[in-house]
């Protein structure tokens, strides 16, 4: 394996942001850094409620994060014609990690990029697809119309100087290597088709409908390495392979990744045992196509650029103060309830009496950073082996490598908009958020090209620009102990008379289906405070 320009800048800038980017000057690339309004959320700190101006303005109900937590609630209230709401967002697009943006030829994401075809279970889900035209007409289990799969080739690998199709390390894997594949593939099967005395499955999505036996529970207590140890397993080929799922999903390495995640993400979404995972749906501009229809249905009643900085229950109503990022306007808004779709973090923030007293499970929660870089292409680098595929990864590299976002949009030539992404993997999240913050848009773009410069030399020719987004606490962590442990069961159950929570870290895992759940969860028990008879689609 070859890769230097010291250890590829010391794995993407850690070592003292690699030795000053190994003392070499940039390249410049054209591009700006983008990054959940920095400068818009210190605000956060002193915008109290007390000091909003002017006659508040009254709401049923107020939704705070337009992610697709915040806008499944409003998709939820909407199907049951309750109108009186709106959905508040400090970001000057809806979205949240699910965001998206274009160039005027191709849409792209800055963040989440497909969801599986749901299992007939995932009620929810099924449904939103269907609405959207993306689920086959056909009856039995649910399948999606073609042109909404990943067409082929759908991933390659770069490994060994040249590409290879599919993402297992198939160059110089030994007989033993293929053997453990076998091995893991066959307890995997296991573990898909067992169910508990209720009929539940072990792993299921959304994650809340998981079985709770002890069988299950108990692999939270291990990490995903200790247990790929348990079970004998040696292939240092199918260790890379598991791990790459787990950054992939989770951001995190195996080390810290609990064994109950790992097998979640290999077992939720197979229907049985012996079936495959269920395929993916995509679209060019990634799960901003499942923003955008959804952000549909609040149309008018969704407020970007606004920033909730206090939220303070009060009897029969639940009191906001609303900073607007453009007139810079401290708006009081009041309501009869209040939806939080804002991370655990942020709840701790802008909640007035968990400010007054941070709840105890809140030092559980942990997120993990990542950086998102968009190359714009004027057209295709060189390439060394199998043709681009959707997902292009690098073995020797601490990225997942990127996606075209032309794969999707069914074209094969022209510019494309490839989406980098690089989980920070650290143990301490707080430093590798210094790491990402620290490095500026030269050193970023520098690092990132040369990364995939190491499948495409002549990439650099090719780059119109390359933008960036830092995300800070892009994703919740599911470390060992953390999902089936009693702080986040405590943050699922907790809610304050007439505020609620509905954020994807309440399932302490960052998946669209569990953002989706846990909006309409929320939604549902507020159509329920306000005496509407609600059939749950949450229940699955
Ligand atoms: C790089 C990356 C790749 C991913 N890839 C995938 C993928 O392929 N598939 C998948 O299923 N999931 C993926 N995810 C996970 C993704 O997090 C979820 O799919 C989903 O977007 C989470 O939605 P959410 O609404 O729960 O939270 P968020 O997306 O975090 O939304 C929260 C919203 O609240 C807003 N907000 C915060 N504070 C305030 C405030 N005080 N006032 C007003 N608004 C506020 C934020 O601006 C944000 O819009 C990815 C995540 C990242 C970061």
């Amino acid at each position: 394996m070859t890769v230097s320009r010291r250890g590829l800048l010391s794995a993407l800038l850690g070592t003292p942001l690699a030795a000053s980017a190994c003392k070499k000057t940039h390249r410049a690339f054209a591009g700006e850094v983008r990054g959940a309004a920095h400068d818009v959320g210190h605000r956060l700190r002193e915008a109290w409620y007390e000091r909003a101006s002017g006659k508040p303005e009254r709401v049923g109900v107020a939704i705070v994060g337009a992610g697709p937590a915040g806008l499944s609630a409003g998709w939820r209230l909407a199907r049951s014609s309750f109108r009186d709401y709106r959905i508040f967002d400090l970001e000057p697009l809806a979205g949240g990690t699910s965001a998206y943006g274009t160039d005027g030829s191709v849409p792209y994401p800055w963040g989440a990029h497909y969801v599986p075809v749901p299992l007939a279970e995932n009620r929810a889900l099924r449904i939103l697809l269907d609405e959207m035209g993306v689920l086959a007409p056909e009856p039995g289990a649910p399948s999606a119309r073609e042109r909404f799969r990943i067409r082929e080739p759908e991933e390659r690998l770069f490994i060994d100087g040249s590409w290879q199709a599919g993402l297992f390390p198939a160059a110089g894997a030994s007989d033993a290597d293929w053997a453990e594949l076998r091995r893991f593939e066959a307890r995997m099967d296991e573990w898909a088709s067992l169910r508990d005395g209720d009929g539940r499955r072990g792993f299921a999505l959304p994650l809340r409908h998981s079985s709770e036996d002890a069988r299950f529970v108990e692999l939270d207590r291990l990490s995903a390495a200790a247990w790929f140890e348990r079970e004998g397993f040696r292939s240092q080929r199918l260790r890379w392979y598991l791990e790459l799922a787990c950054r992939d999903d989770y951001g995190l390495t195996l080390e810290h990744t609990s064994a109950w995640a790992l097998l979640f993400y290999f077992c939720a979404r197979r229907a049985k045992a012996g079936s495959a995972s269920q395929p993916f749906v995509s679209w060019p501009e990634g799960n901003g196509r499942l923003v955008q229809h959804l952000e549909r249905h609040s149309r008018g009643r969704v407020e970007t650029g606004r920033l909730v900085t206090d939220v303070v229950p009060a009897g029969d109503h639940v009191k906001l103060a609303v900073f607007a990022a453009d007139t810079h306007e401290l708006r009081a808004v009041i309501a009869e309830h209040v939806i939080l779709a804002v991370p655990q973090f942020v709840a701790a923030r802008v909640l007035r009496p968990w400010r007054d007293q941070k709840p105890a499970h809140l030092a559980a929660f942990s997120y993990g950073p990542w950086l998102v870089a968009n190359l714009h292409l004027s057209r295709a680098p060189k390439n060394l082996g199998a043709p681009l595929a959707w997902d292009n990864v690098l073995y020797d590299s601490p990225s997942l490598g990127y996606v075209s976002a032309r794969h999707q949009a069914l074209r094969d030539v022209g510019p494309d908009v490839w989406t980098y992404y690089l989980p920070l993997t650290d143990a301490d999240p707080r430093r590798d958020r210094e790491r990402l913050l620290a490095n500026d848009h030269a050193t970023w773009a520098d690092a990132v090209v040369g990364d995939l410069g190491q499948a495409h030399p002549d990439l650099a020719e090719h780059l119109a620009r390359v933008d960036l987004y830092k995300w800070g606490h892009a994703m919740v962590r599911p470390t060992p102990g953390f999902l089936q442990g009693p702080e986040r069961k405590a943050a699922e159950r907790a809610h304050l008379d007439r505020v609620h929570f509905g954020h994807s870290d309440l399932s302490g895992i960052a998946l669209f289906e569990e953002a989706q759940d846990r909006g309409i969860l929320a939604a549902e028990r507020v159509l329920a405070r306000l005496g509407r008879e609600v059939e749950p689609l949450a229940a699955g």
